[in-house]
């Protein structure tokens, strides 16, 4: 979401998105650098710590209702001034700033013969601000693992830029998928894609794919089988939320889909051993 102090995602047709310029340097320093710092530095701390890795959310919340090209990062973003007049100062040709209204950017840059050059400078632009955050995570502690949600992306070139950055020269970067999560479209292990290897050969990506359950969709013999065929379909699985297995109290709507929470502990025991 556009938090204060952040500059907003401008779309070809010239709006404002409800969440930030994939370039917005505050965004990067307050919102991701600095949070991802400070989750280093306590997974160093001895004892206390079970912190392994950090993990991007890249759902844009608040945007459920909007129109499918308005919800995330695509080739319709981003063109606001600032993402607009760095590129064009990176081209020779174009001594000034040319006037042009951000509802017009994307076809002026098309009519030039810019727009791929235009998306392939976003993209590494991205790329950078990804490497030097997991080099500062890295510096603090080595073994931190980093994952992105949701689902693999053919379009998001933000998320598809952060995943390639984050796996590049160590620990592939964990794709925390929701193809399988449990709602109508998306549920059971058969859903995972069968070209995940593919994906991430064409973009480059040090990748592993985790195929995603939540508790209230699956009961415990369901989330048993699901495990199982998560291990022969892809490299693993992860499970939503962990909360619900051990607190006293669920609240309402998040209630296991069937069985006992220790119902559930055995299935995933009995299928992590299976
Ligand atoms: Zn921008």
């Amino acid at each position: 979401m556009v938090f204060a102090n952040c500059r907003p995602v401008v779309f070809a047709d010239g709006t404002e998105g409800l969440f930030a310029c994939p370039l917005d340097e505050y965004f990067w320093q307050q919102h991701l650098t600095n949070v991802a710092i400070r989750i280093a530095e306590i997974s160093k701390v001895d004892l206390i710590s079970v912190i392994d890795g950090i993990f991007l959310d890249m759902e844009m919340y608040r945007t459920e209702a909007l129109a499918a090209n308005k919800k995330n990062y695509s080739p319709t973003t981003c063109f606001c001034d600032d993402c607009f007049s760095h590129f064009i100062q990176t081209r020779p040709e174009w001594k000034n700033l040319p006037a042009v209204r951000k509802d017009r950017r994307e076809s002026w840059l098309s009519q030039n013969g810019l727009l791929e050059d235009y998306l392939a400078y976003q993209t590494g632009r991205v790329e950078v601000k990804a490497r030097e955050l997991k080099e500062l995570v890295h510096a603090i502690n080595p073994k931190m693992l980093f994952g992105v949600y949701p689902a693999i992306t053919k379009t998001n070139w933000v998320q598809k830029a952060l995943m390639r950055a984050l796996g590049s020269e160590s620990y592939p970067v964990i794709s925390f998928s929701t193809d399988t999560y449990g709602y109508p479209s998306c549920w059971g292990a058969s859903k995972i894609p069968s070209d995940i290897p593919q994906y991430f050969k064409e973009y480059d990506i040090n990748g592993i794919y985790v195929a995603g359950y939540m508790f209230r969709k699956y009961t415990s013999s369901e989330i048993r089988t699901n495990i199982i065929q998560s291990r022969q379909r892809c490299q693993g699985y992860w499970l939503y939320k962990m909360p619900q297995l051990f607190e006293s109290v669920i609240p309402a709507g998040e209630e296991l889909g069937g069985g006992t929470q220790a119902d559930y502990l055995q299935a995933i025991k009995n299928a992590n051993a299976w």
